[in-house]
């Protein structure tokens, strides 16, 4: 069995990525089992940027298979903001409801038909000889006036899907894994694996 190693620190996101690998023939493994695995500065201009550049520093410490994703939202009307700084984007300390904050002050006065956004997910396979095979999704919405609905998490209260009227927080799981950006990412990646192993 060949070993996938995902380049995050971040348990949530290991244990979702993990659950939706289980079909596969990968054995995987978080960053927990290598202890010296670099920390990788997340400071490229683009989604695919950053993932590429944690898969590539993972798959070169490991010699392992890795699999990195970095994804986030853009606002049209903001010229792209947040985008690659989505996760820190109201500063040091910044919090899902601190980024949301800041979210709204900057689009306040902005209409309904100018608050446009989408998130965007970038996700990067690379073997340990450099090679690298790039995924990716991407969900368009609308950032409304005030938060709806309590599930998801960082922009989803926010963010109007408009097919359906309602935000990705108030959308069942099974919905939003269905049409999001990262749901995209992953079922072209299982695509790809299915072939590899
Ligand atoms: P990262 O991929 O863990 O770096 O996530 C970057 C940031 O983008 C997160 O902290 C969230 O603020 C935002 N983000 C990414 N995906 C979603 C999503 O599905 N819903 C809401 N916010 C998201």
């Amino acid at each position: 069995m060949r070993d996938l190693v995902i380049a995050t620190r971040n348990p949530g996101k290991l244990r979702e990525i993990r659950e939706l690998l289980k079909e596969t023939s990968f054995n995987i493994l978080g960053l927990d089992a290598f202890p010296d695995a670099p920390e990788v500065v997340e400071d490229a201009e683009t989604f695919a940027g950053n993932a590429e550049k944690k898969a590539v520093s993972i798959a070169t410490h490991t010699g392992c298979l890795s699999l990195a994703d970095d994804s986030g939202l853009t606002v049209d009307a903001l010229n792209g903001a947040p985008g690659v700084l989505s996760a820190r984007f109201s500063g040091e300390g910044a919090t899902d409801s601190s980024n949301n904050s800041k979210l709204l002050e900057l689009l306040f006065g902005v209409v309904t038909s100018d608050r446009q956004a989408a998130f965007h997910c970038a996700m990067v396979l690379a073997e340990p000889g450099g090679v690298t095979f790039h995924f990716s999704g991407l969900l368009k919405g609308v950032i409304l006036h005030d938060f709806q609905g309590d599930g998801g998490f960082g922009y989803d209260p926010l963010f109007l899907v408009r097919e359906y009227g309602l935000t990705l927080a108030q959308l069942p799981l099974e919905t939003k894994n269905r049409i999001s950006h990262r749901g995209q990412a992953l079922r072209a990646l299982l695509h790809r694996l299915e072939k590899m192993d």
